[in-house]
């Protein structure tokens, strides 16, 4: 229940072998700050800026979007903030008020269209803003900048140079700044940026794995459509292969790895991702504490069999008849 859960905050997150897990927590909308703060999580993994932009009449300037991320990083009180750069289109983009005032709308198949990275470097202003608030809100604690929906290493250099760019302008209009830029790291959430991950990995700071969209762009199924959502799952061997391959990579190159999306609060998908050699997860707030009486449940000994039958199995459902196993 929930006092027992809430005796779990004091303990160290770690297998039953000792192996430390990493838990962070996801931020989508900004009254979640405090609950986040609370959660238990050591830093946030993965914050969704979206919601600036949201149902808003006026693109939010550079100073509006300092003050939204230096409260997040002065909140989690000197945990890490990753801050994903805005993940417009798709299925993100609001129809409401502002939904016009970036002009990526009405693309016959907006999943596959310019959406993420891809606006990014088509509109420099906009992403020239939001990393010079960035930047900013880094001299208030350790922030961590995330691009999405990444296919290639062009794009992470493309950002990169804008960064040092904006850093310099900065610079030389005295702005208080960190005494470093902030790292800069990479969502690994299509096939193309998991396949490409090695080379990705030698200029990147860190990798977060987002299987919301690894699953819909690796499955061909949309998240979003009643149809086809029964063959929608993450647990699919060949994207485990995907991400076993991008935590692989990771490792080789001697950078950070965590997973991002939904997958990471499922309790039963544990055992598993550890043994794809996952030691970083980010998940909703809520679900910190169930996920880390999860981990400290779990002997990271046994779970390599498990990931290795796992990439072997012969569709999702025989994936979850294992994790079911392994859990009884
Ligand atoms: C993901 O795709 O898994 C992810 C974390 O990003 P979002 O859900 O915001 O697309
Ligand atoms: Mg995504």
């Amino acid at each position: 229940g929930q006092r027992s859960l809430g005796r779990l905050r004091r303990l160290a997150s770690e297998t039953l072998d000792h192996v430390p897990i990493e838990l962070q927590a996801n931020l989508e909308l900004p009254f979640e700050l405090p609950m986040v703060a609370q959660s238990g999580a050591t830093g946030i993994g993965l914050m969704r800026s979206e919601f600036l932009f949201m149902n808003q009449d006026i693109l939010p300037d550079e100073d509006r979007q300092f003050a939204t991320y230096r409260e997040a990083v002065l909140a989690m009180d000197g945990d890490p903030v990753t801050i994903r750069l805005l993940d417009w289109g798709g299925d993100k983009q609001s129809d409401g008020p502002g939904a016009e005032l970036i002009p990526n709308t009405h693309e016959t198949n907006p999943a596959l269209g310019l959406r993420g990275v891809r606006l990014l470097l088509q509109h420099k202003t906009l992403l020239e803003t939001q990393l010079a608030a960035l930047l900013r809100a880094a001299a208030f604690g350790p922030v961590r900048i995330m691009i999405p929906m990444v296919s290639c290493l062009t794009e992470l250099i493309a950002v990169r140079q804008a960064m040092r760019l904006v850093w310099r302008r900065l610079e030389v209009a005295q702005i208080r700044l960190p005494a470093e830029p902030p790292p800069l790291g990479v969502m690994i959430e299509t096939p193309a940026a998991a396949l490409n991950a090695a080379t990705l990995a030698r200029e990147s700071a860190f990798f977060a794995i987002g299987t919301n969209d690894l699953t819909m762009y690796t499955l061909a199924v949309d998240r979003a459509v009643a149809g086809t959502v029964a063959l929608y799952d993450p647990l699919d061997p060949a994207v485990l292969k995907l991400i076993g391959m991008t935590i692989a990579a990771a490792r080789q190159a001697g950078i950070p790895v965590s997973l991002c999306g939904e997958l990471a609060s499922r309790t039963g998908a544990v055992p598993l991702l550890i043994g794809l050699g996952l030691r970083q997860f980010s998940m909703h707030g809520g679900a910190v504490l169930r996920i880390k009486r999860a981990v400290r449940a779990t002997d990271s000994r046994s779970c390599a069999d498990l990931a290795a039958a796992a990439l072997a199995a012969t569709g999702a459902a025989a994936v979850h008849a294992l994790i079911d196993g392994a859990a009884a």
